[in-house]
């Protein structure tokens, strides 16, 4: 087992250490000995086999229980980022357990719908699923937190309440009835505004806009008086190009140049007010959750922490390039939104936030904690993060 933790060590660190590494290899060590005195449930198993079972009488172990997974997802298979990173934790899983949990990555449609991930791993019919949890508002509305809220958290912050501020724990006391065990894996960071074949020069300009945007970006740009459509990636470009929308938001520079949306509109606007940060979800069944061994529960926890880890420096480097090749393009004009448009946006969010929060128990009570967090951090932001990119300009 520390062999194997130690793989997955080294496929998603290389050979530096940090503090995740360290982790791991502080879990290798734990397991390592763990094993040795009969600790983990499977060793504890072939012990007890050993002594009492009549068909271990030869005192021989039997081989550990082997698993074969389903993963769905809503993302164009092997698709840049979101789904790079999942084929990747499929890897690491499989070569950290020695082979042990197998996961086969489906990509939007292929098993199930793209946006039907949600319901497919709820009923058990696969396993797992990885998506993005605003695409389950329609159900589960508190679900948005987990992956954006608008003029919300940025990759840090989100992390940072996930796992040191409580968000994790609201997050699978919400799935809970759903049967589903939510992890936290990937985040693209802050995302672009979108693609707009229109200028957007002041609040009026929203008035009629049809535009693709999920999540409560949509709900708030509808009170700015345009029209919000939810679809997966793979249909925007269609609908872009031939005027079923006239605007649309996808991730940023990298992915969006991936889907060639910037063939399709002129004006590219900044900055991602709607997804200040957006983090992805592992969706896991909790039927099959509770049927894995404590090993190979640690080895998917750790590979989809690694998925974030590695999604966020996959954008971090993508963005920065395809940024590049998007304002050397004599056909596109990158833009900031005016700032009243940014200022209706934020108020209506806010109205919606506390409208949420009149309605719905949950939404209230993560909303508290998510806002809580939020207003402690803003102030070190500004004077860490901010501050700091401000001495570039210098
Ligand atoms: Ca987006």
């Amino acid at each position: 087992m520390g062999r194997a933790l130690a793989n997955i060590v080294t496929l998603a660190y290389g050979t530096s250490a940090n503090t995740l590494g360290r982790l791991f290899h502080w879990v290798g060590t734990r397991m390592k000995r763990r094993e040795f005195v009969g600790g983990l449930a499977a060793a504890a198993s072939v012990a007890a086999c050993s002594r009492e079972d009549p068909q271990c009488a030869d005192g021989t172990a039997e081989p550990l229980e082997t698993f074969e997974w389903s993963c769905v997802t809503s993302w164009p298979p092997k698709y840049p980022g979101l789904g790079i990173a999942v084929d990747n934790l499929a890897e690491r899983v499989e070569k950290a357990s020695d082979g042990r949990l197998k996961i086969k990555v489906y990509g939007g449609g292929e098993l199930v719908p793209s946006l039907e991930v949600f319901d497919a791993v709820s009923r058990g019919t696969v396993e797992m699923g990885h998506d993005a949890s605003y695409y389950h508002k329609g159900k589960v509305a508190a679900a948005q937190f987990f992956t954006a809220i608008p003029f919300g958290m940025n990759a840090a912050e989100l992390d940072g309440w996930l796992y040191y501020g409580g968000g994790l724990e609201l997050w699978r006391e919400l799935y809970a009835p759903h049967h589903i065990v939510p992890l936290p894996c990937g985040n693209t960071g802050v995302q672009k505004g979108g693609w707009f074949n229109r200028e957007i020069n002041s609040v009026d300009d929203l008035k009629g806009l049809k535009i693709r945007i999920p999540g409560l970006g949509g709900e708030v740009i509808l009170r700015a008086g345009a029209t919000p459509v939810t679809m997966p990636g793979s249909e925007i470009y269609t609908s872009l190009q031939t005027g079923v929308v006239d605007a649309a938001e996808w991730v940023g520079a990298y992915n969006d140049v991936a889907l060639g949306l910037h063939e399709t509109a002129r004006y590219y606007y900044y900055p991602g007010w709607q997804e200040p940060s957006a983090g992805l979800e592992l969706l896991i069944n909790d039927e099959a959750w509770a049927s894995l061994p404590a090993d190979l529960q640690a080895i998917v926890e750790l590979a989809a922490q690694a998925a974030t880890t590695d999604m966020l420096a996959e954008y971090t480097h993508g963005n920065a390039i395809a940024l590049k090749q998007l304002e050397d393009d004599p056909n596109i004009e990158v833009r900031p939104f005016p700032d009243d448009v940014l200022r209706l946006l934020k108020s209506h969010t806010q109205d919606i936030v506390a409208e949420l929060s009149a309605k719905d128990e949950m939404w209230k009570k993560i909303a508290e904690s998510y806002y809580a967090f939020l207003d402690q951090s803003t102030p070190n932001q500004l004077v860490t993060e901010v501050a700091n990119l401000q001495t570039r300009l210098l």
